[in-house]
């Protein structure tokens, strides 16, 4: 089907950075050096620059990331690890694979973003970490990253749908323990392929993951642990290098956009459009409306060729990989209304004006007739 509006066109984009990633890699070509290239040395630098942190390690993604930094740190099977049911399954996965025992708790209704006032209710002895997951775009407030490492717990954040993101003017990765992020080619930063990185201005840690993510060796042969093989390969980081320089200015169109749909669904009825926190600046991953009769909603708007995604249709603990955590539906009432309620707009640096208003259009068109 040929959409009207899709919901992510990465064609612009791709068309700016083409010619200059295909001249390096025709470069790498000649060098041979497809795994631990200086691409992704320069990659990890400029890319913890960026982000305002000491230290960026590539790895193999962004499960990868929140996995290998769990291991890093330590945990293993006879710790709880706290995490939001409203996110990705992706963050669960990482700690269930890092052996330890996920600890759900719901999030708060304005912004969808973990309950802090629920992990602290949720700290038994054996809690070790916690992941708060940077949900759409926009940061967990510093205040709240700080209060959860105040009470003695690692703090990881799921950044990978935040890159570009900022509250009161500090990233991802800088308050806390350490922050594990995506390259998935649909993220705001995103590779050809699978990549991810973490950023910590840890150095310990930083020596651990890349450790970890290497066979257990930091020289070649001096294996000191069992590890995995899990990096940023060469060709993504000369994918990522080009991207990386046109971020802040994707990062300022989505927040236009974002800030056009705002204004244009100002006052509507029916729809609930996303709220940002005072002193945040959301890096718009996903732009959240929330509606009654979310499917047809959905299905009348795919009828005029717009094209509308989920994030997400199950909050974790009811999805069947993880029925094993033993929780039940009505265990957290506000990430369930959310996963019946959510629905992602059309966004993507590029997208016009005259398309964001044919969607609200005819969003608004379909709410006001049923
Ligand atoms: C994409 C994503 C991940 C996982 O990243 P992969 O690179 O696909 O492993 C983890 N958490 C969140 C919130 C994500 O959006």
């Amino acid at each position: 089907m040929k959409w009207r509006v899709p919901f992510l066109d990465l064609s612009a984009q791709n068309e700016d950075v083409a010619h200059g990633i295909v001249c390096d890699i025709q470069k790498l070509q000649k060098r041979l050096t497809f795994i631990q290239d200086e691409e992704v040395a320069f990659f990890e630098r400029e890319f913890a620059e960026f982000c305002g942190v000491a230290h960026c390690v590539g790895v193999g993604s962004g499960t990868d990331a929140i996995e290998l930094t769990l291991r890093a740190c330590g945990v293993d099977v006879h710790d709880e690890v706290i995490l939001p049911a409203n996110t990705f399954v992706a963050t669960a996965a990482a700690v269930v694979r890092a052996g330890a025992q996920p600890i759900l708790v719901d999030c708060d209704d304005d912004h969808l973003l973990i309950d802090v006032s629920a992990v602290t209710s949720s700290i038994t002895e054996r809690t070790s970490a916690v992941i708060p997951v940077h949900l759409y775009g926009q940061m967990v407030p510093s205040c709240n990253l700080l209060m959860m490492s105040e009470r003695g717990l690692l703090v990881i954040e799921d950044a990978a749908q935040a890159h570009g993101a900022s509250y009161e003017g500090i990233s991802p990765g800088s308050l806390t323990t350490a922050a594990a992020t995506s390259f998935y080619p649909s993220k705001n930063l995103g590779g050809y392929g699978d990549g991810g990185a973490v950023l910590t201005n840890s150095e310990v840690l930083t020596e651990r993951v890349r450790k970890l993510g290497n066979h257990g060796a930091l020289v070649k042969y001096e294996h000191d642990i069992v590890g995995f093989t899990s990096r940023l390969d060469s060709l993504q980081a000369v994918v990522l290098r080009h991207q990386l320089r046109r971020l802040s200015e994707r990062t300022t169109q989505r927040r236009n956009a974002a800030e056009r749909y705002n204004n244009l669904l100002k006052g509507a009825e029916g729809v609930r459009t996303p709220i940002v926190y005072h002193g945040g600046q959301s890096a718009w991953h996903l732009y959240v409306v929330r509606v009654k009769n979310r499917q047809l909603v959905r299905s009348r708007l795919s009828d005029v060729g717009i094209e509308t995604m989920i994030h997400y249709p199950r909050p974790i603990h009811l999805t069947p990989a993880f029925t094993h955590l033993g929780y039940r539906r009505g265990d957290f009432p506000v990430a369930e209304r959310a996963a019946a309620e959510v629905l992602s707009l059309p966004m993507f640096p590029g997208i016009t004006v005259e398309q964001q208003e044919y969607v609200v259009d005819h969003l608004l068109r379909i709410i006001g007739s049923i």
